[in-house]
């Protein structure tokens, strides 16, 4: 019985933990994982990129995007990839927090009502993780992310689109040139995308590479239009 019950216990903490996850206040409403005093002191992302949705202090577009535009249409990013997001981030990938997949899918649900000049995709495509890492960590953190944005949109996803046939290294550990070639082949198209919107879903975008490498597959695999939407963005490296 105490098996059960800590089993129990363990599985209500990964997925309501009743007080803050900051700072400890609490108990707090049912489904919330912050308080409301953490939860303003987030570092939204308000001002940014308008395509890709980089933070900066005003809201004109960046001077990559200017030189190079990517190969989706428009990137929505909740939140600037700082302290205390990237702790959050943290503990859903590698700590099994999947509570903070749930907060960060209902915080973008959010971001993308609130945007301006918004069409809807036809589906929702959660990052692809490898098979090997999908099995070492038990879940995809971008479909958990991607499940309730789904919900409160009443959008569905696509698994069935791409897959990732290649395990590449963490991006976040490599040099630029290095994550070019880490991302070659990564990923492949495994069902019909011809003529859909899809708005890919992640957890973090940092340099864009991933990502972008995702939407040039999908736009050769005849995708009409890519949004990106993210839980946070990362502001360029000082
Ligand atoms: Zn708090
Ligand atoms: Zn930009």
């Amino acid at each position: 019985m105490t098996k059960v019950n800590n089993w129990l216990k363990s599985a209500q903490i990964r997925l309501w933990p009743q007080c803050c996850q900051l700072c400890g206040d609490g108990p707090l409403d049912f489904d919330s994982v912050l308080c409301d005093g953490c939860l303003n002191d987030m570092p939204w992302n308000t001002h940014c990129c308008p395509v890709c949705a980089l933070p900066l202090h005003h809201d004109a577009i960046c001077g990559r995007c200017l030189r190079k535009p990517p190969a989706y249409h428009r990137a929505l990013a909740t939140f600037s990839y700082r302290d205390p997001i990237s702790h959050i981030v943290h503990g859903l990938k590698f700590g099994q927090r999947l509570y903070y997949g749930r907060f960060l899918g209902e915080q973008l649900a959010e971001t993308v009502l609130r945007a301006e000049h918004l069409i809807m995709p036809d589906v929702l495509i959660p990052m692809p993780l490898h098979r090997k890492r999908m099995i070492e960590r038990g879940y995809n953190q971008a479909h958990e992310i991607a499940r309730p944005v789904a919900r409160r949109l009443e959008l569905p996803i696509a698994l069935d689109i791409v897959a990732r046939q290649r395990e590449t290294a963490e991006q976040s550990r490599l040099n630029a040139l290095q994550r070019c070639r880490n991302l070659k082949d990564a990923f492949c198209v495994t069902g019909s995308a011809s003529g859909l919107h899809v708005a890919i879903v992640d957890d973090v975008m940092t340099t864009g590479a991933t990502v972008g490498e995702l939407a040039r597959v999908l736009v050769v695999a005849g995708v009409r239009r890519i949004d990106v939407w993210l839980g946070a963005r990362a502001p360029l490296a000082r």
